[in-house]
């Protein structure tokens, strides 16, 4: 069984719609995958519906952005009820966070000498649920300032770039919490990846799984070198996390994130379907 937790569609900063992501999928030779949209389930029912006729198995889930010591950290939910009033609220919350920020950022770019208006980013953004960073780096690609998002972000709009605009964020223990009331369970995606080694420590991870009951890290990522794998699979093991593997395939957004390219294995993911049960969720 070849099995992919984390994936993206044009419903947030990916670039297939959720159909075609399904399609893609199938014809990549998977068996399941989760549809894990940031900050948004808009895009589950189509996926769902499309995997009924291309049989694969699609699992419902969002990649929540969230915070630790206002360092950003994204939680990925499994199995919630889409419905949930108070999670659907958080989500909303972010969503207008996202929106928000926007019109700074167009500011900043243009001061900087590349004129970009928010009608252009929306443009960009399609029908989107989720804005972000993406729709902005696509928008500066299609003005002919830079050539890729990769550019765009190295350029103007990673974190510590000259056109970054912070935005609110949720904390993550208080999120691991609403996800588990929505009947899901919570994993925390690239955990290692860029300075999160230094926020997320072993000592962190384990008293977020003592206090909150994490259910799970993403340990087979792209932004994870070897040696972070085996570390935090010896971890996750200790602590009795799941362990899971994904691509967070974006599409054409970002290359080198392929669907499959990292897989969970079947072990881990009937883990974590027994979780969602246990929880009451939609698994
Ligand atoms: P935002 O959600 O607006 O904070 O933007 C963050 C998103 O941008 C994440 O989903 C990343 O996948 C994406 N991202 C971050 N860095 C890059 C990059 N260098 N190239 C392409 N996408 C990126
Ligand atoms: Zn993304
Ligand atoms: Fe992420
Ligand atoms: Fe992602």
């Amino acid at each position: 069984m070849r099995i992919d937790l984390h994936t993206h569609s044009r419903v947030s900063d990916g670039t297939d719609t959720p159909t075609g992501l399904v399609v893609k999928a199938a014809a990549a030779g998977l068996d399941v995958i989760a549809l894990t949209d940031h900050d948004t389930f808009a895009g589950v029912p189509e996926a769902l519906e499309a995997a009924k006729r291309v049989g694969l198995r699609v699992v419902g889930g969002a990649e929540i952005s969230t915070q630790l010591d206002g360092y950003p950290v994204h939680l990925l939910a499994y199995g919630c009820d889409p419905h949930h009033r108070r999670l659907n609220a958080e989500l909303a919350r972010i969503r207008s966070a996202r929106s928000e920020r926007l019109p700074r950022m167009c500011a900043l770019l243009t001061e900087l000498g590349l004129p970009v208006t928010l009608a252009q980013v929306q443009e960009s953004a399609g029908a989107a649920a989720a804005l972000g960073r993406p729709h902005v780096a696509d928008t500066l690609v299609r003005l002919g300032y830079v050539k890729n998002r990769s550019e765009a972000f190295d350029r103007y709009l990673d974190d510590d770039g000259p056109a970054f605009v912070r935005r609110y964020a949720p904390e993550l223990s208080e999120t691991i919490d609403l996800v588990h009331a929505a009947g899901g369970v919570a994993v925390i995606a690239h955990p290692w990846g860029r300075r999160g080694a230094e926020v997320l420590t072993a000592q962190r991870l384990e008293a977020l799984r003592r206090d909150h009951r994490l259910d799970g890290i993403e340990v087979d990522h792209e932004d994870h070198d070897a040696a972070a794998r085996s570390l935090l699979f010896e971890l996750g093991a200790r602590l009795g996390l799941v362990r899971t593997g994904a691509s967070d395939y974006h599409g054409l957004g970002k290359p080198g994130h392929e669907l499959g390219c990292n897989l969970t294995r079947p072990s881990a993911f009937a883990d974590l379907l027994a979780k969602i049960r246990q929880r009451g969720g939609h698994p």
